[in-house]
């Protein structure tokens, strides 16, 4: 009688990872259900009440598609200002991206 041959199991590397992440993701989640519920209300409501980009507006465009909320005050500088109202705008996502590359080039260039 043959012995039969072992089959090898094969493991791709592929789902390897993705076990890796899903552990991640998972620690994650955690401080993810606590912000991000109260962000995503937070913000419904501010672009019910902001429909139009604000930096649109300005120049008479009332522009209100792939609105953004922003957060006037970056949050890497004020964390503690994330639901804070005042501290939010609209913005489309060319003004948001206009934004946030200002900020990260005055990030690297510190006056
Ligand atoms: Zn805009």
């Amino acid at each position: 009688m043959k012995k039969r041959k072992k089959i090898p199991v094969w493991k791709p590397k592929k789902l390897l990872v993705q076990k890796k992440l899903k552990i991640e993701t998972k620690q994650r989640s955690v401080n993810k259900k606590q912000y991000d519920y109260k962000w995503r209300e937070v913000s419904k409501t501010f672009r019910k009440n902001n429909p139009f980009c604000c930096d649109c507006l300005k120049s008479g465009e009332y522009n209100s598609k792939n609105l953004h909320v922003d957060h006037i005050i970056p949050l890497v500088e004020k964390p503690e200002l994330k639901y804070e109202v005042s501290n939010l705008q609209s913005l489309c996502r060319k003004h948001h991206s206009m934004k946030t590359f200002k900020e990260t080039l005055a990030k690297k260039k510190p006056t």
